[in-house]
């Protein structure tokens, strides 16, 4: 049987500057330290503001802390005439290994649809990046068509023309649940885990669907990571909000399984 080291991911939004973000690492680290936190039985992959990412990478590299690092967001393109926007080029050069796209409030305020997440996701695999592939229905898809459809039509564009070994996260993320306070239940959040995994197994293959990690995002918190990791097909968490709090994101971090 395939194993699936358990993933934590800390989306900062467009929140810390760039001494706020070093001070937040460190914090987390000394915590993590003091709990004798064993690295290797869950990996934590942090996702700060662009800013950000220079400074927080010297940290992690001096320090030799356990993390890994990520981008909010990449372009399609790799370099040229595109004003404001950053290259996988770049972002690998900053030893980033992940890049959320498609998240709900790029897709909502940013109008990005599933041709753009479909087009930044490879541009993400082109540059050696891990495409973190945010799907999600909002609270009026859930009302219609139930839980699934969306997620599953999402992803499957994403997927489109992957090759079978292509390394990719996939977070499901009901809109409704971010930044609400209300999560999925774990049982929600397994259905529609199956269901992707089920097309990641039609587009890429069954090795793939085994492989690839599956998170739950909206409202995770420590008091309700374990539940959701004990599902089978739910294989860590994106967190918003509790991954601003370093005594909070510590303890999902060293959740009970
Ligand atoms: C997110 O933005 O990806 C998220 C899950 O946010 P929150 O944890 O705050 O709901």
């Amino acid at each position: 049987a395939v194993t699936r080291t358990p993933f934590i991911a800390g989306n900062w939004k467009m929140n810390l500057d760039h001494l706020q973000a070093v001070a937040l690492v460190q914090k987390l680290h000394w915590t993590l330290r003091d709990a004798k936190h064993e690295s290797g039985s869950v990996e934590v992959a942090l996702f700060p503001p662009f800013t950000d990412l220079r400074p927080v990478q010297t940290l992690i590299d001096a320090d030799k802390i356990p993390f890994a690092l990520g981008a909010q967001d990449i372009s399609t393109h790799d370099s040229g005439a595109y004003t404001g926007e950053v290259s996988g080029q770049f972002l690998a050069k900053l030893d980033v290994s992940y890049v959320i796209i498609g998240h709900s409030e790029r897709r909502e305020y940013h109008h990005e649809g599933d041709d753009i997440v479909a087009a930044k996701t490879q541009a993400a695999l082109r540059h050696g990046l891990v495409p973190v592939i945010c799907v999600g229905e909002t609270a009026a898809d859930l009302e219609e068509y139930g839980a699934s459809a969306v997620p599953v039509k999402q992803l499957g564009i994403a997927l489109e023309g992957l090759s079978a070994d292509a390394d990719i996260v996939v977070a499901y993320e009901p809109v409704w649940a971010i930044g609400s306070g209300q999560a999925a239940t774990p049982e929600q959040a397994q259905e529609v885990a199956a269901a992707l995994r089920a097309v990641i197994a039609d587009a890429l293959g069954v090795d793939a669907a085994a492989r690839t990690r599956i998170l739950y995002g909206g409202s995770v918190k420590s008091s309700n990571i374990a539940s959701f990791l004990r599902e089978p097909d739910v294989d860590g968490a994106l967190v918003g909000g509790a991954s601003l709090v370093a005594d909070e994101f510590a303890a999902i971090i060293r959740f009970q399984k």
